[in-house]
């Protein structure tokens, strides 16, 4: 009989080190009997070391490359502590091959092209993760293959944002993964990367891993997926930023999908939208205590929800006002939103005056959001605000935000139902002479 397939995905967090991988496969055998799909991302803060190189690709190749062989290291350390002696040759084969197919990229490529240089070389850190924890699965005596996920997961040719092509990836998906899940064979994959039509290398976005296991998820039609966290599940707040935190036990998709937009860190936004359109339950677990209940995702979820803090930092408010008096009216908002669309920036919050407009963005890449600057005043008086932050609270009580509100200065601040969200910064300090 076919077994109905489980999607599981670990984090960077979760295969950090040695000692990490360990406990992933002491995880992954409490699921032996099943039919396991597994998505993984890049070992801990591989994708950051990996933009350093990137960066210096367009500076000095010397130091990229020097930069590479550092990364390279740093696996082939983590090799060495994770599998017996005598028994590293062919892992470290692996990943000498790897390598050096970056490597050779850095030497040869001329390209001006910063996205699409970035996705060539930063997709190396899931490749070496995988090709690290399979090697070790199967020394463990767990028939794994690894998989390669460029092949599976198609995109457009938007480096660092590749959009997916469903049609393609689902037939991918079918003819390469669901005979191997059938065959009572592991399946392991990268998290993030894809390729477009020309075979180029594609990534999803910072974090898309957790989108990975989603699109997987829908296309095999799981039984359910679930993503293996540092945290018991998902928690009221970010435990890094506040004290008083509690699991929530049950999410409906449509709470999820709320949260991650406004910039829940602990699930990419895009996740939802798939496992939703195809009722597929979702867990998030803690990898520290696996046998916890964790987070529940799905539909006909009918809780009471305590307050829910998201705080994005990081924000730029721009005050958008026009250069003779004149009202704000739809032309130029419409204007104003092609920019936004042509410079890939995502607004997060706006409000509408007589002379002006203002909106709040994420300071995420700065080169992009200095053209989109230029661009705007050239029609437009624009006045700029940075390190703001962005805060906002679903299912509030009055309490929570006075608390919030603490030492703060509210910028912007809009109420809608159930969610109120606020531009915030700190109040500055008043120093006595
Ligand atoms: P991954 O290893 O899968 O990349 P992340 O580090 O991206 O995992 O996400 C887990 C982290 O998300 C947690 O360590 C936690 O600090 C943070 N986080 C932010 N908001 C929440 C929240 N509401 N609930 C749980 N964790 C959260
Ligand atoms: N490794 C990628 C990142 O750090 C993708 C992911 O971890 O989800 O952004
Ligand atoms: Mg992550």
């Amino acid at each position: 009989m076919e077994k109905n397939i489980k999607v599981f995905k670990f984090g960077g967090a979760s295969v950090k080190d040695a000692t990490a991988i360990r406990n992933v496969v002491r995880i992954l055998k409490m699921y032996k009997k099943e039919s396991l799909f597994v998505v993984v991302s890049a070992m801990g803060k591989t994708t950051n070391a990996l933009e350093k190189v990137i960066h210096a690709f367009f500076e000095n190749k010397e130091e990229s490359v020097q930069l590479l062989k550092a990364v390279e290291k740093q696996h082939l350390e983590e090799v060495a502590n994770l599998f017996k002696k005598n028994s590293t040759a062919a892992v470290e084969k692996d990943i000498a091959k790897l390598v050096g197919e970056v490597e050779q990229f850095i030497n040869n490529s001329k390209s001006k092209e910063y996205d699409f240089v970035y996705d060539q070389i930063v997709s190396l850190g899931e490749l070496l993760s995988t090709t690290i924890v399979a090697a070790y699965l199967n020394q463990q005596k767990i028939s794994t293959q690894w998989v390669d996920a460029r092949k599976n997961i198609k995109t457009d040719k938007t480096y660092r944002e590749g959009n997916i092509d469903w049609v393609a990836s689902q037939k991918k998906i079918s003819k390469n993964v669901k005979p191997l899940l059938q065959k009572g064979v592991m399946g392991l994959t990268q998290g993030f990367i894809g390729s477009a039509k020309d075979k180029t290398t594609t990534t999803l976005g910072r974090e898309g891993s957790d989108f990975t296991a989603a699109i997987f998820s829908y296309c095999l039609d799981a039984e359910s997926m679930s993503i293996w966290k540092d945290v018991p599940g998902i928690l009221t707040a970010d435990p890094r930023l506040f004290k008083k935190v509690e699991k929530i036990d049950r999410l409906s998709y449509k709470e999820a999908i709320e949260m991650t937009y406004y910039g829940a860190k602990v699930i990419h936004p895009k996740t939802i939208k798939p496992i939703q359109n195809k009722n597929i339950p979702m867990y998030v677990k803690s990898f520290v205590e696996p046998k916890g209940e964790g987070t529940f995702i799905g539909a006909n979820v009918d809780a009471h929800y305590p307050p829910v803090v998201v705080v994005e930092k990081s924000q730029v408010m721009l005050q958008i006002s026009t250069k003779d008096f004149s009202f704000v009216a739809e032309h130029h908002l419409s204007f104003i939103f092609q920019l936004f669309t042509k410079y890939r920036t995502k607004v997060n919050m706006m409000q509408n005056m007589a002379i002006s407009f203002s909106v709040c963005v994420t300071q995420k890449d700065e080169e992009r959001l200095t053209k989109l600057i230029a661009e705007l005043k050239k029609t437009f008086n624009v006045v700029i605000e940075k390190e703001l932050e962005l805060i906002t609270v679903r299912h509030y009580h009055k309490s929570v935000i006075e608390q919030l509100k603490k030492h703060k200065i509210v910028l912007l601040e809009e109420r809608i139902r159930q969610t109120i969200q606020m531009v915030v910064k700190d109040v500055p300090v008043m120093e006595r002479v």
